[in-house]
C-alpha cells in the first residue's frame, strides 16, 4: 500500500496537460491541492488501526493486503464494509471522498470482460487481472470517464451530426486502437493516476465504433485536462481560526481524447473489432452506474448527517435547538440518511455473485436509495439555510474579525447563545458557508441530484427490472378480478449479470424493431 506522500510524489512526476482558464498547469497548481487533500485521507486510514478494518481488504487476486479502495468485491461483507468506509470517510472530509468513481468501474469492467469472453472468447478479462494487479500493486487512485459529450440528447451515437459527440474508435491497428472524443462532469482527474473509460448508454449495431473500453494514465500523450477546480476563499489567519473544511476542494475536468492511441493490454472492450461485443457495451454502462449508485448509498448519507450535524450546532448556536421545528426538520434529513443508507445495505445482503467472481448489489434496491437521495438533496440544504439564517450568505471575511480596528466590535455582535464564544459562531457559520453558500457547495449540490446518473435514470433502470405484470395481481386479487394470489414478497433480484444481459438483448431487439 502507498503512503500520501508517495501518491504525491507520483502526480508530481506526471506530464503538465491540466489546462484552468487560458493556463496550462501542472498537478503543483495550489487550485487543486483540496481535491488531494480529499484523496490524503484515504491513503491515510489504510494506516490507521482504529479505521484499517474498514479501508483495507485482502485481494482477490495475490492474497495481499491492499487498500479497499483498489479492492474487487467477493462478498456481501465487502459490499457492506465499501458502503460503511465511505459513509466514515465522507464525515472526516465534509462530503464526497472522490475516490469511488475509478474502482467502482473496474468492478463493473470484472463482471462484463468475463460475461464477454465467456460468451465470444476475447481476452478482455485477462487484461482486467493484468491491469488490476498492476493497479492494487502499486495502489492507484483512478476516475471513471463515463459521461461522453453527448451531443443532441435524443440521438444516439451513430446518429449524432458531429461524429465525435460520444468517444470512439478512429482505428483499429495490430498493436491497439486509436480514439477520439471527450468525457464530460469527470471528477478528479487532476489528481488520480489513471483514467478508467466506459460507455454511458446502450448501443446499437450502427453504433460499433462506440463500444469501447479502456484504462490509461491521466497524462498520456493526446490527453488534455480542462478543469475546473472549486475551492475555498482560504483565509490569511493563524491556522487555529481556518475551519478544516476550507482545506478541501474537487476539481471537475472536461477530458479531451485527441486521437489517443490505447495500446491492446489496455483495452476491455472494442465494438470495432468485433460488433458481436455491441450490447456489452450497454451492460458496462449499467454496471459502473450500478455500483457507482451503491457507493451513494453510503456516501449520501454521509453528506445528510454532514448537514444535520451542521443544522443541529447552528440551531444550538442561534438559540433555538429545543423549538418543534427545529427537531422536525432535522429528524427529516436524517430520516433520509438512514433510509438510503439501508437501501444500500439491503442491496448488499440481496446481491449476487457473477460467474466472475464479483458481488452484484441488488439492482431495485440501490436504485431506490440513490433516487431517493438525490431527489431530497435540495430540501436538505434548504433545512439548514432555513434554521441558519441569512448569515450564512453575507457573513464578512474571516480577517475581518481578526481586523485590529473593526474586529473586537464585529464579534461583539456575533454573539448569540450566550453560552457559546463569538469566535465559535464566526467559525460555525464559515463553515456552513462552505457547506451551503460555495463554490463547492454548489457543486456537491448539483452532484447530489445528477451524479452516478439524473433521478430519471435511476427510475429507468428500477422500472426497468421490476415485474409490473406479476405487481398488478395484487389488485387483481383484491378486486375480485382473480382468484388467487401466490405468495408474494418483495421482488428477488432479477440482476445476476446473465439475466441481466438477457433482459438487455431483448430490450434491444424490442428497440430495434420500433425503429423499423
Ligand atoms: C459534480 C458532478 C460530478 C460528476 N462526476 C462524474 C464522473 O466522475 N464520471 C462520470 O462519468 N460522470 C460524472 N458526472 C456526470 C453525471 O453522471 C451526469 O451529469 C449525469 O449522468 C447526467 O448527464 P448529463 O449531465 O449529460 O445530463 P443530461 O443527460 O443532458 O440530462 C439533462 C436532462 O435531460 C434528460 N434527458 C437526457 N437524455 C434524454 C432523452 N434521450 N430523452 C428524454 N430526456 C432526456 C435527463 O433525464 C435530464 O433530466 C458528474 C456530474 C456532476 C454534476
Amino acid at each position: 500500500m502507498r503512503s500520501y506522500e508517495e501518491y504525491e510524489k507520483g502526480l508530481y512526476a506526471m506530464k503538465k496537460n491540466i489546462w484552468i482558464g487560458n493556463e496550462k498547469v501542472g498537478r503543483n497548481d495550489p487550485r487543486i491541492k483540496g481535491g488531494m487533500m480529499i484523496i490524503k485521507e484515504t491513503y491515510d486510514k489504510a494506516f490507521d488501526p482504529e479505521f484499517e478494518d474498514l479501508c483495507t481488504a485482502t485481494s482477490h487476486i495475490t492474497g495481499k493486503k491492499i487498500n479497499r479502495f483498489t479492492h474487487i468485491h467477493q462478498n456481501v461483507d465487502d459490499l457492506l464494509k465499501k458502503q460503511r468506509m465511505t459513509r466514515t470517510l465522507c464525515h472526516r472530509v465534509g462530503g464526497c471522498i472522490q475516490r469511488c468513481m475509478g474502482i467502482d468501474a473496474l468492478n463493473a469492467v470484472s463482471v462484463v470482460t468475463y460475461e464477454c469472453d465467456l460468451a465470444l472468447g476475447t481476452i478482455y478479462y485477462q487484461n482486467f487481472l493484468n491491469y488490476m494487479k498492476m493497479f492494487q500493486e502499486k495502489d492507484l487512485a483512478a476516475s471513471c470517464a463515463s459521461t461522453d459529450a453527448k451531443g443532441d440528447r435524443s440521438k444516439r451515437p451513430s446518429q449524432q451530426e458531429n461524429p465525435d459527440a460520444y468517444l470512439r474508435i478512429v482505428e483499429t491497428r495490430e498493436d491497439g486502437i486509436i480514439v477520439r472524443g471527450a468525457k464530460q462532469c469527470i471528477t478528479n482527474t487532476p489528481y488520480v493516476d489513471e483514467i478508467i473509460v466506459v460507455p454511458c448508454r446502450m448501443m446499437f449495431p450502427d453504433d460499433a465504433d462506440y463500444c469501447v473500453s479502456f484504462a490509461i494514465p491521466g497524462d498520456w500523450d493526446g490527453i488534455k485536462l480542462l478543469t475546473r477546480p472549486a475551492y475555498h476563499h482560504s483565509p490569511k489567519v493563524p491556522k487555529e481560526f481556518i475551519p478544516k473544511i476550507l482545506e478541501i476542494g474537487d476539481a471537475e475536468t472536461f477530458i479531451i481524447f485527441d486521437d489517443v492511441f490505447i495500446p491492446n493490454e489496455r483495452i476491455f472492450l472494442n465494438g470495432q473489432a468485433d460488433p458481436r461485443q455491441v450490447p456489452y457495451a450497454g451492460f458496462l454502462a449499467l454496471m459502473f452506474a450500478h455500483y457507482h449508485r451503491h457507493s451513494y448509498c453510503g456516501c449520501k448519507p454521509a453528506i445528510s448527517e454532514i448537514l444535520a450535524s451542521a443544522s443541529a450546532l447552528v440551531a444550538e448556536y442561534n438559540g433555538i435547538a429545543d423549538a418543534k421545528h427545529v427537531q422536525e426538520k432535522i429528524s427529516h434529513i436524517l430520516g433520509t440518511a438512514e433510509l438510503v443508507y439501508a437501501a444500500g445495505e439491503s442491496s448488499a445482503y440481496h446481491s449476487e455473485k457473477s460467474s466472475s467472481g464479483t458481488q452484484v448489489p441488488d439492482e431495485i434496491l440501490t436504485n431506490a436509495g440513490r433516487r431517493h437521495a438525490g431527489e431530497q438533496i435540495y430540501d436538505e440544504y434548504k433545512i439548514l439555510a432555513d434554521l441558519a439564517g441569512g448569515i450564512m450568505a453575507t457573513l464578512p471575511f474571516m480577517e475581518t474579525f481578526l481586523n485590529e480596528e473593526v474586529g473586537e466590535i464585529a464579534l461583539k455582535y456575533m454573539q448569540r447563545n450566550p453560552r457559546v464564544k463569538p469566535e465559535n459562531i464566526v467559525k460555525c457559520f464559515k463553515g456552513i458557508e462552505a457547506l451551503g453558500c460555495s463554490d463547492l457547495g454548489g457543486v456537491t449540490q448539483i452532484a447530489g441530484l445528477h451524479g452516478g446518473g439524473s433521478p430519471q435514470m435511476e427510475t429507468i433502470a428500477m422500472m426497468g427490472r421490476y415485474d409490473l405484470k406479476s405487481l398488478k395481481n395484487i389488485a387483481k386479487y383484491l378486486f375480485g378480478i382473480k382468484k388467487n394470489l401466490g405468495r408474494i414478497e418483495r421482488q428477488e433480484n432479477p440482476v445476476t449479470p446473465r439475466k441481466l444481459l438477457e433482459n438487455y438483448g431483448k430490450a434491444l431487439t424490442t428497440q430495434q424493431k420500433r425503429q423499423k
